[in-house]
């Protein structure tokens, strides 16, 4: 319960829910499904449709938790969006085809300002 509200704080959801979060080995599964009867925003506008369909899975690197590494799962929709036909959603944790969540990105431009390339390399627990 503690992950999946870490995670739905720091990625802001409003449209999604975490399903499930399964420890596979040493990597954190979380897995994520928009809510039921939810709109989606379109990817160009932001205006919301109902989804019509799905993508495959995708898989988002997401910020570490002591250590154990974290991936985030989610299956894009479709939707039917009235100004631009069928888009996919626009995921609030994702930045175009980038494998890695937006939380990330953040923590490793963080300390990307303070480190030597060298030395944020080596924070292997960071990521
Ligand atoms: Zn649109």
């Amino acid at each position: 319960m503690l992950i999946s509200s870490i995670v739905r704080s720091t990625l802001g959801l409003k449209d999604h829910r975490v399903a499930s979060t399964p420890l596979v080995g040493n990597e954190l599964q979380i897995k994520l499904e928009p809510k039921k009867g939810r709109k989606l925003p379109c990817s160009i506008c932001g205006k919301k449709a109902h989804p019509k369909g799905k993508l495959r899975e995708r898989r988002w690197r997401y910020v570490s938790f002591w250590g154990i590494t974290v991936f985030l799962y989610y299956c894009p929709r479709r939707i039917r969006c009235p100004e631009h036909g069928i888009k996919v959603e626009d995921i609030p944790w994702s930045t175009g085809k980038k494998p890695y969540s937006l939380p990330l990105i953040t923590v490793l431009a963080f300390w990307a300002r303070l480190l030597a390339w060298e030395e944020l390399s080596s924070l292997r627990s960071l990521t």
